[in-house]
């Protein structure tokens, strides 16, 4: 991970609390939108795990009164993902089209994009202290979006001969993840904890 990455979640308190006053703030998220579509599809989830800075909050403030019980495997499924993406981003559309040619269009829009960050962060942060930290970005839209786009890019690789299976990467791994599964793991953050962790220099990427 990045050397910035623990402090970028007090921008997901500046655009949701500032954007109440500001609405402008709320174009910051466009920014974020344009990030993941220019950095998954050469690196798959690596935004989540570097520069997200709502995977920020709940990795490095959330944690701290987290239960970091298991993430019920549901969360994972397309089943839920795929109608929470249209869900989402189907509202959001919606609600901007509704907008366009009124009057202060520019402050709507940006209101509408701090509401979406506001109801989003609420969420991830109930599921964060309740459950794991990052239960959200199990399902996430913009993880969901990020996995399709670039799942199988910048894959961890296991060097298998040099693996002593004490299953260290797993318990640091944020997204709960079977590390050292040979197989894509088309959910890894790219957050490098597992390949700190390792005693062995079994992974890399
Ligand atoms: S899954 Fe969503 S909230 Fe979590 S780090 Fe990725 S973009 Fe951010
Ligand atoms: S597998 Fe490793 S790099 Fe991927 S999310 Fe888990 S700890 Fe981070
Ligand atoms: S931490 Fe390293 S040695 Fe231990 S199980 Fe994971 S990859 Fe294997």
């Amino acid at each position: 991970m990045l050397k910035i990455t623990p402090y970028l979640g007090i921008l997901v308190l500046i655009v949701s609390i500032g954007g109440l006053w500001y609405p402008a703030l709320g174009y910051f998220m466009l920014l974020v939108f344009a990030a993941i579509f220019l950095i998954s599809p050469f690196r798959g989830r690596w935004f989540c795990g570097n520069l997200c800075p709502r995977g920020s909050l709940v990795d490095f403030w959330i944690s701290k009164i987290s239960r970091k019980e298991k993430i019920p495997a549901v969360f994972r499924s397309f089943w839920l993902r795929i109608p929470v993406f249209f869900l989402l981003m189907g509202f959001m559309g919606y609600r901007v089209m509704s907008v366009i040619g009124t009057l202060n269009m520019f402050e709507k829009i940006g209101m509408i994009l701090v509401t979406m960050c506001i109801v989003t962060t609420v969420i991830a942060v109930i599921f964060g202290t309740f459950l794991s930290p990052r239960a959200w970005c199990t399902f996430c839209p913009m993880g969901t979006a990020q996995n399709l786009l670039g799942g199988k890019k910048y894959q961890l690789q296991v060097k298998q001969e040099n693996c002593i299976s004490c299953k260290k990467c797993e318990k640091v791994c944020p997204m709960q993840l079977d590390v050292c599964n040979s197989e894509a793991m088309s959910d890894c953050i790219k957050c490098g904890r597992c390949v700190e962790a390792c005693p062995k220099d079994a992974l890399c990427f």
